[in-house]
């Protein structure tokens, strides 16, 4: 895993698997973890690098509901989980869907050292919705934005004061616009363009798979992203894959695209 300090008040944890991303804001005596790296260790070593560093850990965000981005309980069991109401609705309509393909994952990686993970008592938060840290710094609120189109739910996190954006599944520099199950072409393109007014307010934007960008490199993705999808929606299988990510595994994800287009 790497561990990339982006700021004073801002760590980013990259799993090994899937560059998958979690990413640590503190705001003086309080802190929010969001989403998590995958295994075992990794999520060890988060709690480890936080204390360490002096991050508290106050509560645990995640993007979406797909499995990859829920682990933080494993790390912080006792610490409150809180979600875009997107994201509460599908955790709440797919019960156990999370652990089941958590096991499975284990299984085919060998994984036999992880303990339950239990999703109870997830809070619900409104999006477009802010969420204040810091009781002495009222000033300090996360900014919380609709983010759908890879899965059915998903949310943005804006940081002002860090001028960060934690956005799940979108401007990957390691993966293409991939439309799973429940996804859909319409709001994923809707929610790059919200993607695009904001990224003009960040320094830094962290993807859920990838490295942390600049501003321009982010908005560069974003151009190479919305012109994939729209060749994706006229030439469907045809449509050209976006540079630098023309990878077999990439070719995969693009094919489960075109059948969620044709679905
Ligand atoms: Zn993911």
């Amino acid at each position: 895993m790497r561990v990339l300090a982006v700021h004073a008040d801002l760590i980013v944890f990259i799993s090994r698997y899937w560059q998958t991303t979690c990413t640590a804001v503190r705001a003086g005596e309080e802190g929010f973890v969001i989403d998590s790296p995958i295994y075992p260790d990794e999520l060890e070593g988060v709690s480890g690098v936080l204390e360490q560093a002096g991050f508290p850990v106050s509560g645990l965000l995640a993007t979406h509901a797909d499995w990859d981005h829920l682990l933080g309980r494993l790390a912080f069991p006792t610490a409150s989980l809180g979600c875009g109401e997107s994201t509460a609705e599908r955790l709440a309509a797919e019960p156990g869907a999370a652990q089941r393909e958590l096991r499975s994952f284990d299984e085919e990686q060998y994984v036999d050292d992880r303990r339950p993970l239990a999703l109870g008592g997830i809070q619900a938060l409104p999006v477009p919705g802010r969420l204040s840290l810091g009781s002495m710094q009222p000033e300090r609120e996360l900014e919380l934005y609709p983010a759908d189109g890879h899965t059915a739910d998903g949310t943005a996190y804006f940081i002002p004061w860090l001028e960060t954006l934690v956005c799940g599944d979108y401007l990957s520099p390691v993966e293409i616009p991939w439309l799973s199950p429940g996804g859909s072409l319409d709001a994923y393109e809707a929610t790059l363009e919200r993607l695009r007014a904001i990224i003009e307010r960040a320094q830094t934007v962290v993807p859920g798979h990838g490295r942390p960008l600049g501003r321009d490199e982010a908005a560069k993705l974003l151009g190479e992203d919305t012109a994939y999808l729209q060749a994706l929606r006229f030439a469907g299988a045809d449509a050209p894959l976006p540079p630098g990510r023309q990878t077999d595994a990439q070719r995969r994800i693009h094919a489960q695209n075109v059948e969620q287009v044709n679905a």
